[in-house]
């Protein structure tokens, strides 16, 4: 079995060209792991969301420890058996989503005392419980527990939420049971405070992880904060390991978070959309809904090669959504997961011929565009 390492392939710029070795296999970076929240990625076959060129999944781990738990998922073989997908799986720590579901939350030293969202029943997450979760699920990269820091937070806020995350990832990483092919990883927090990130980083690296997580993004501080915080992290994290951008985002923040040297993204956003008349296309997004498609015999994205745009009409796309068919939102996502690895093979082909800037430049054009014109 192959150990866990990154291949830095190529840099242009701060963006970067990698792949990172798994027990399941190869992910080829800059990537986006699509989020199978509860053991699926809504409204989509496992064979579907390969075809898309998804190479990993991300599990939540809130969500699979209360449904269906993970020692079932244990016993039942582990979550690519489970879900049947054999490539390579990401679960999250379970700490953001304790934060932001479960109800009678009470953080101290030594973890999170919970209730489940679902039955009421009480849970205690804790930084070793986190990583017998990850272990039991089989995830190829586990990530350390953390707390997100709120946003805003005060610097002093920030920091103390910093320093507990710090102590967790050292138990983490204490906790963590090393085997070849599997990886942990830190994750720096330290809210928009750039002297915060930096101390972070240097706690993380002392542990020493496998790869590094941006964590306590994309919570409400906008792009242009989000990138100013990426500008003083990411060239402090060591070129050797990936790096991990949680919960972000959009295609643009996407490109531009990789123009500041991510290689790892995963997000919601194609998949809720899609469940909810979103496209995300070449020219920016498209509502669905909108009655203006209702007669529009072309595609959602005439350059896209999904099933939703070689085969189906914006007018019969628009139909499904009235009519509230499920074929129209397992289309929607099927287009959107696929455009979003459209826009990482794109940006993964302009690192290797070391054109990443004008691509970038190009990819902020066509989404200025707009939707094309109505017929
Ligand atoms: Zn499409």
């Amino acid at each position: 079995m192959t150990d866990f390492a990154f291949n830095l392939l190529k840099e242009d710029g701060h963006a970067r060209l990698g792949e990172v070795h798994t027990a399941h296999g190869v992910i080829h970076t800059p990537a986006f792991m699509p989020v199978g929240t509860a053991a699926t990625v809504k409204a989509m076959t496992t064979e579907s969301v390969a075809a898309t060129g998804a190479e990993i999944l991300l599990g939540n781990t809130y969500h699979l420890m209360l449904r269906p738990g993970a020692e079932r998922v244990g016993r039942l073989g582990g979550l690519h058996k489970f879900m049947r997908w054999d490539k390579p799986i990401l679960t999250d720590s379970g700490g953001f989503q304790v934060m932001s579901l479960a109800k009678l939350r009470t953080l101290s030293e030594e973890g999170v005392k919970f209730q489940s969202h679902l039955d009421g029943s009480t849970h205690l997450l804790t930084p070793e419980r986190s990583m017998q979760i990850q272990h039991l699920l089989d995830a190829d990269i586990t990530m350390s527990f953390d707390e997100c820091t709120p946003f805003p937070a005060t610097p002093q806020q920030a920091e103390s939420s910093m320093k507990l995350s710090m102590r967790w990832a050292k138990r983490s990483r204490d906790a963590f049971v090393e085997r070849p092919g599997y990886g942990l990883f830190g994750i720096v927090q330290g809210g928009i405070y750039p002297e915060l990130r930096a101390e972070s980083v240097a706690a993380l690296r002392e542990i020493g992880f496998d790869g590094y997580a941006i964590g306590g993004l994309a919570v409400g501080e906008g792009q242009d904060e989000m990138f100013r915080v990426l500008d003083v992290t990411t060239p402090l994290l060591p070129k050797e390991r990936p790096r991990y951008l949680m919960g972000v985002g959009k295609p643009g923040d996407l490109v531009g978070a990789v123009l500041r040297g991510v290689d790892m993204f995963d997000c919601v956003m194609p998949t809720r959309s899609g469940r909810t008349g979103q496209g995300f296309t070449r020219r920016g997004p498209v509502n669905i809904r909108n009655a203006r498609h209702q007669d529009d015999p072309r595609p959602l994205d005439e350059a896209c090669q999904c099933p939703a745009c070689t085969g189906y009409s914006r007018a019969y796309l628009h139909h499904l959504f009235r009519a509230e068919e499920v074929l129209g939102l397992m289309l929607l996502t099927w287009h959107n997961l696929h455009y979003y690895q459209d826009v990482m093979r794109g940006m993964r082909a302009a690192i290797g011929t070391g054109t990443f800037t004008a691509f970038a430049e190009q990819f902020a054009a066509d989404q200025a565009l707009g939707d094309i014109e109505p017929l």
